[in-house]
Parts: structure tokens; C-alpha cells; sequence
């Protein structure tokens, strides 16, 4: 299988320098004597449309004399799946797979065709894995062959991966995530931003002794009595920068639903956080 990395052209705030799209070659086996094998390929994530971005897959295909089979899309966020219309428009036989957020999902007006854990899909050469906690349909790609895995928003080097607790996100579920691919012993990682992941362990490793130290954090901030989330953000982040408050507050509440989960601490009906000492 043949990997091209293709730039979404959506550099900004909350993309980096833009998201990666990856698009795979694989052969197909042909169909008769008479009919020629020939190249086809899956995208994985459908980037945001920019006209910029479908002109390089195009050509990328074109070089290789290779058909577009099918985009997988590895979750609802925008700058995964928003340009799935301008894709289909330019290439209406592929098929548009992914595991299914309805509600999210339906805001495309596609037919998508659901992907579950375990599915095989680029000709039977990728594994899907459900790695919910950043997103709830979050999947990465697994080639257990070359021990790659595609693994869209479940890392990023040089900084942290936001877990939207007000929107789908569940650090419980993440964490597991990040355990069930460390299981999995990747030799490199493909990440949707930021640069390819050589050291894949070492990373996810660093990323649950952050989580874990955050957590501690968190606990002991609200045992001491802070009580609202603004309290408990303003004693976990002194000093924050107010255009990172909003990440903040999503990941601190992400933090504090998990340890509610795991009745260590409790929400009082005016949204105040308490520390239950009968059960921590
Ligand atoms: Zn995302």
C-alpha cells in the first residue's frame, strides 16, 4: 500500500497548520483475463473543501491513473468531514463511510454507508478501530502488516488533544482509547495534525502521566473547596490566557465528569462541584 499525504488547506487557530488528509493506493485484483488490474484508492478524512485540496487528490489520482473508492471519514468534527459534499460532487461513485453520530452525521446530506470496530476497509488492507473520548465516533485506521496506524485526532505531537466535555468528549472513554492503541504496538503513527509520530509508545505514554497528573490536580483543588468551575480552572490554570479558557473549561469539565463517574467527587444541583470523602 502507498501513503500520500495530501494538506487540507485549513491552517488556522484550532487546525494548526492545517489538517492531513491520507490517501491510499492499493490493487485491485481484476475482474476477468480481459479486464485490467488497476490502482484504486480510499481517502481518509474529507478535509474542509477547499478547492485547493480536492485539486491535489485529483492529481495525486491522476498520476497514478488510480478511481477514488471511498473516503472514510474518522469523525464529525469540521475539518474531518465538512468537505464530504464537495467530494461527492467531484467523485459521485465513492462511497462515504464512517461510524455513525447521527445528529452530526445528517448535516452532510450524504448516504453514508456505517463503519463498526473491526471493519476492513482500503481493499481489506485497514482495520478500523473505534477510539471514542475526543469525539464518541472516533475511529483510527490500523495496518497490522506495517504496524501503522492512521490515527487522526487521538494525538498530536507538542501538544494535548482537547476533550469537549459539553460535546461528545469523555475522558474515561479516551483514556481506554489511548491504552487500546498502545496495545497495539504501533511502529508509527499518522496523525490528522501535526508532524508523523516515529515514537508512538513514548507519546501515549506521556499523554496518560499528563492526564493522570491533571486529575490529581483537579481532585485536590476541589477537596481544598473550590467549588464552581470557574474556581477550579482559575486554581488548576493560574494565569491562563483568556483565548484559551473555553479549551480550559472543556477539558476541566471532561476531568470532573469523569471523577463524578467514578463517584470520587459529586455535582450538587447548583453546580457546584464536592469532594465525597465518604467514598475518595
Ligand atoms: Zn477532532
Amino acid at each position: 500500500m502507498q501513503v500520500v499525504s495530501i494538506p487540507a488547506h485549513n491552517p488556522g487557530p484550532l487546525t494548526g497548520e492545517g489538517n492531513h488528509t491520507y490517501l491510499l493506493f492499493h490493487e485491485a485484483r481484476a475482474a476477468s483475463e480481459s479486464d485490467e488490474a488497476r490502482a484504486h484508492a480510499s481517502l481518509i478524512d474529507a478535509g474542509t473543501g477547499h478547492p485547493d485540496h480536492l485539486e491535489d487528490v485529483a492529481g495525486a489520482l491522476r498520476a497514478r491513473a488510480a478511481m477514488l473508492d471511498e473516503v472514510l471519514v474518522t469523525h464529525a468534527h469540521p475539518d474531518h468531514i465538512s468537505g464530504t459534499p464537495a467530494l461527492r460532487q467531484k467523485w459521485p461513485s465513492a462511497t462515504f463511510r464512517k461510524l455513525p453520530w447521527p445528529e452530526r452525521d445528517a448535516e452532510y446530506h450524504v448516504d453514508w454507508a456505517p463503519l463498526e470496530d473491526g471493519a476492513l476497509v482500503a481493499g481489506g488492507t485497514l482495520q478500523t478501530i473505534h477510539t471514542p473520548g475526543h469525539a464518541p465516533d472516533h475511529v483510527c485506521f490500523w495496518d497490522p502488516n506495517a504496524r501503522v496506524l492512521f490515527s487522526a485526532d487521538l494525538v498530536i505531537m507538542g501538544t494535548t488533544v482537547v476533550i469537549p466535555g459539553t460535546r461528545g468528549g469523555n475522558l474515561g472513554a479516551y483514556l481506554q482509547s489511548l491504552k487500546r492503541v498502545l496495545a497495539l504496538e504501533p511502529r508509527r503513527l499518522f496523525p490528522a495534525h501535526g508532524p508523523v509520530i516515529d515514537h508512538p509508545r513514548t507519546l501515549i505514554q506521556e499523554y496518560l502521566a499528563h492526564r493522570a497528573l491533571r486529575e490529581a490536580q483537579i481532585l485536590s483543588v476541589v477537596a481544598s473547596g473550590h467549588q464552581t468551575l470557574d474556581a477550579i480552572l482559575d486554581a488548576v490554570y493560574p494565569g491562563l490566557a483568556p483565548e484559551l479558557r473555553m479549551a480550559a473549561r472543556e477539558s476541566a469539565l471532561a476531568h470532573l465528569l469523569k471523577l463524578e463517574s467514578e463517584g470520587r467527587i459529586r455535582r450538587r444541583d447548583d453546580d457546584r462541584w464536592e469532594y465525597n470523602r465518604r467514598l475518595s
